[in-house]
């Protein structure tokens, strides 16, 4: 029995493959594999898909393919290969062997020539409109098309010529001849073979005719030993035509095809298609922009490849639709990054303050521990003198209730440093805040053991002297659900820029690093637009959570 509840025992696949297992289903070991089609990058949905595939493969003792699912010649090409290899390596799998459907070309072929021969296959010049007019509809039977009962010599020879060149696209195609009143349309005499004068990715001009993919993906499978061949639903009503494909075409202890939900995540979407367009609309800037759900934005955003592991596994598998809270992703990279990260001063919309009863010209080292969290992670000194910058957002010159930040007359902690006191507001002539005039408390020093009062607030702040301008930039969701509709639309402004003040121990960073900035969130420092002149960051979470895990 299938279920959708993630037991102890395991998954649904798993339960299915251990029926396999002991039923000796199959005299190979067991072998799954990741199927893309390369004709875009790889998002979390496919890591979804990544992690089942290889956690099942190693679980089993038995291996993963990489496969690459290249039987549509328009759309695919050998950046998307490279991306792809470059993003399964990059999530910690190895695959066994790296397949390309094109290389079963000629063996498709002869299965396809196999089915003409017994009968079951037929070239059909139907034009796509009349083959759909004769499919009929869900509640209708389909009409026979008149090309049906062709001779099999008329129909190898026709076919042949279409493998040579003879027609143009779309004049005439292969179908196999099964039920053209099946209750299951996918079984209606469906097309297996189309005309193509397309150059593909790797088999250039050689061919001109292509499998569609219910014919290629048994036959993929078949050829390379798969035993599990896991998808995702909507291919559910497909199962009948690639078992009848793998019947007919006689395999052996066929491989079997199991299906499973895939995964969807609020405000943002799981198509390549879909995102291709965000790209070519200009709304992001491309396949590994922080804010795409990709593996490679998510990687360049600051994800680890442990936290998106861990996310799969806490989501499970099963058969009914579901969407997933994306603070759900985000607390596991939270998670992942609370233990991993060195913590910095940064700065994103500075305020100066000027500490009036600080010798100018001193500046003294303040040592602030790097990770509270985990004390091996040692300290750093940060310097400290009479100019400084603090957050504007620090400061309220009239308080609401319960701020007990910065105000005049208030006193904060300055984290790993003093008590400090504003006391004087600055104002330009349109009347902004300009700078604070604060007085530190010389006793009361981090470290020092002072004991004598308490302040409620505590906020971070830079050295204004040694200040490292850099640019961070925070990212918002692709997609909002819109109030009144219900409907995912997509967000305008996704991206804040701020031109920010970091400590100097921010020179330790190098493109590809992660940092807490404290009080802020989770950074990495961009591989793409940072320079050794100027660092620029993102922002890959903020710190706190609004998720929380369901109560079992
Ligand atoms: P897209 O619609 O984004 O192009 P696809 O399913 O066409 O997705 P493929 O490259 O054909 O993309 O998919 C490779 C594998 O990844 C397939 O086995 C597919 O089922 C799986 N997959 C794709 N999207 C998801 C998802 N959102 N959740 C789980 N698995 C997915
Ligand atoms: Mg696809």
């Amino acid at each position: 029995m299938e279920t959708n509840e993630k037991t102890v025992s395991g998954n649904f696949i798993e339960v299915a493959i251990k029926r396999d297992l002991e039923d000796g289903t199959y005299s190979r070991p067991i072998k799954t594999r990741f199927p893309p089609e390369p004709n875009g990058y790889l998002h979390i949905g496919h890591a979804k898909s990544i992690c089942l595939n290889f956690t099942l493969g190693a679980e089993f003792n038995g291996t993963t393919n990489l496969r690459f699912d290249d039987t549509n010649p328009t759309k695919e090409n050998d950046e998307y290969v490279k991306a792809i290899e470059n993003d399964v390596k990059w999530l910690g799998f190895d695959w066994a062997e790296e397949c390309f459907a094109s290389d079963y070309f000629d063996k498709m072929y002869e299965c396809a020539e196999m089915l003409i021969k017994k009968g079951r296959a037929f070239v059909c010049e139907l034009t796509p409109e009349q083959m759909k007019e004769y499919r009929g509809t869900l509640t209708e039977p389909g009409k026979e098309s008149p090309y049906r009962n062709r001779s099999i010599d008329e129909n190898l020879r026709l076919f042949r010529e279409m493998r040579d060149g003879k027609y143009e696209d779309g004049e005439m195609c292969l179908r196999a001849k099964i039920d053209m009143s099946s209750p299951n349309m996918n079984m209606r005499d469906p097309v297996i073979y189309r005309i193509s004068h397309d150059a593909h990715h790797r088999t250039g001009t050689k061919w001109c005719i292509y499998p569609m993919y219910d014919f290629a993906h048994p036959l993929e499978d078949a050829i390379e030993g798969v035993t599990h061949s896991i998808c995702t639903m909507e291919f559910e009503d497909h199962r009948p035509l690639y078992d009848w494909v793998l019947r007919e075409t006689e395999w052996t202890e066929p491989p079997r095809q199991i299906e499973f939900a895939r995964l969807n995540i609020t405000n943002t979407v799981m198509s390549k298609r879909y995102l291709k367009r965000l790209i070519d609309d200009g709304v992001v800037e491309g396949w590994d922009d922080p804010r795409m759900p990709t593996i490679s934005g998510l990687r360049r955003r600051g994800y680890t490849p442990e936290a998106i592991r861990n996310f799969c596994a806490d989501i499970g598998v099963a058969k009914a639709y579901s969407k997933v809270d994306a603070a759900q992703l985000e607390s596991c990279i939270r998670n992942d990054l609370q233990l991993k990260t060195q913590s910095r001063n940064v700065i994103l919309d500075p305020l100066k303050v000027v500490i009036t009863n600080y010798p100018e010209g001193r500046t003294e080292m303040c040592e602030i521990e790097n990770n509270r969290n985990v004390p091996e992670m040692g300290t750093r000194m940060v310097p400290f003198s009479r100019e400084l910058y603090v957050e504007r957002e620090d400061f309220m010159e009239v308080p609401v209730k319960k701020y007990f930040r910065l105000f005049p007359g208030n006193e904060v902690r300055f984290k790993g440093a003093y008590f400090i006191t504003c006391d004087e507001v600055v104002k330009d002539d349109a009347g902004n805040v300009t700078e604070l005039r604060c007085k530190y408390d010389p006793e009361t020093k981090s470290g020092s053991g002072f004991e004598g009062r308490k302040v409620k607030g505590t906020i971070h702040w830079v050295d204004a002297a040694s200040a490292v301008p850099v640019t961070v930039r925070d990212f918002g969701y692709l997609l909002r659900t819109d109030e009144e509709t219900g409907e995912e639309v997509t967000n305008e402004n996704t991206i804040t820029i701020h031109e920010a003040f970091a400590e100097p121990a921010i020179e330790d960073s190098e493109p590809g690093s992660r940092w807490q900035f404290f009080r802020h969130g989770y950074y990495i420092e961009d591989t793409k637009l940072s320079t050794p002149d100027h660092k620029v960051f993102n922002r890959t979470v903020d710190l706190k959570s609004s998720w929380k895990p369901k109560k079992k």
